[in-house]
């Protein structure tokens, strides 16, 4: 399965934000961006033109790394949401919020969205009883999240819950027994990924 596999703290950098991509080490001082927040490559340091144009290109940029998206995905969203009744912005973040691979994030049951994805490639997780191993796979409301019975990576997911302190409104987790429900989809407000999706819509919408 194809996926952006370019450095980690790279993407952050070139974005000037935290992207949250490597799990614990976002964390500490020996984040990327902490560390050198310029972007990358021989002329990181130099002052980059500003354009209507780049400011749009880089919000997709941001958002489709921060979901871990690939340019040709990101583009199928995006016509999803735009065919969608309401606001387009929303309707695409919303779709990329209720991603299985964001929802075990955003539960605490993974680090980060590549220890997600492997998770659910590995058949590791199911959905109302069913393996689902897409990482891509849309969840609905009342849909209820379960690890497969004495999965090997347990350990890895106990470790994960500890770096969560707060579950979204919109879900539910049990982080003792590792299970959770989707309550509902998400509103605008209660999504914290840090993109301004009017820019993104703008830059399609050309
Ligand atoms: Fe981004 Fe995490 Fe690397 Fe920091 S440590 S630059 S947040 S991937």
């Amino acid at each position: 399965m194809a996926r952006d596999s370019g450095a980690q703290c790279k993407q952050c950098r070139r974005e000037g934000t935290k992207l949250f991509l490597k799990g614990e080490r976002c964390l500490t001082d020996k984040c990327g961006v902490e560390r050198r927040n310029y972007p990358p490559g021989d002329h990181g340091r130099g002052r980059a033109r500003q354009s209507e144009y780049r400011l749009q290109l880089r919000e997709k940029q941001k958002a489709r790394r921060y979901y871990g998206v690939l340019e040709k995905q990101f583009r199928n969203y995006y016509d999803k949401a735009s065919r969608q009744s309401g606001v387009t912005g929303e309707n695409l973040l919303r779709m990329l919020e209720s991603r299985f691979d964001n929802v075990l994030v955003r539960l605490g049951f993974a680090a980060s969205r590549r220890q997600a994805r492997q998770m659910i490639r590995h058949g590791h997780w199911r959905v109302n009883g069913r393996r689902v191993n897409i990482p891509s796979y849309q969840l609905r409301t009342d849909d209820v999240i379960t690890m497969k019975p004495s999965a090997p990576v347990e350990p890895v997911v106990r470790d994960a819950t500890e770096l969560t302190s707060v579950v979204p409104a919109w879900l539910q987790a049990d982080h003792d027994g590792l299970t959770a429900k989707v309550l509902r989809l998400p509103e605008r407000s209660e999504i914290t990924t840090p993109v301004q999706e009017q820019l993104i819509v703008e830059l399609y919408s050309k």
